[in-house]
């Protein structure tokens, strides 16, 4: 069973995933962009009993934990997932490709849609993914 490893910028809070992702996503909503910096996040998401803080302290906005020293990401908890995102993970580049893009009516102009990745306008709809995904090839 692979175990990646992943840390915040000042590497006070470390953790680690086991197993492979349930899946690997991009996100350009409001959020995913002011809890970054960036102009989408990018991410992995894993059952949440899959995922194990070793070291350091977190503060937590919106399910999102932050290291308490330097802000940096650590992960999302919620309805039993944890959300990691790639850049905080220690391998780079990492071996995760996105295979989803969500809130894509946020997403920059400058940027095109990922190739394959299937297309949500908005959030991901589990029970009719048919209705709402493009997938681009
Ligand atoms: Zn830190
Ligand atoms: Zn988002």
């Amino acid at each position: 069973m692979p175990i990646r490893s992943g840390s915040c910028l000042c590497r006070g809070v470390t953790f680690r995933v086991s197993g492979e992702p349930l899946r690997v996503g991009i996100c350009h909503c409001t959020d995913c962009r002011k809890s970054s910096g960036a102009p989408f996040a990018a991410y992995a998401v894993w059952p949440i009993e899959a995922f194990e803080q070793e070291t350091g302290y977190t503060s937590t906005y919106a399910n999102r934990t932050f290291c308490t020293t330097c802000g940096g990401r650590v992960a999302w908890l919620s309805d039993g997932e944890a959300e990691v995102t790639i850049g905080s993970l220690d391998e780079v580049p990492t071996d995760l490709v996105p295979d989803y893009e969500l809130w894509v009516k946020r997403r920059e102009h400058w940027l095109g849609p990922l190739p394959g990745a299937a297309q949500f306008d908005q959030d991901r709809h589990e029970t009719e993914p048919a209705a709402y995904a493009v997938a681009l090839k």
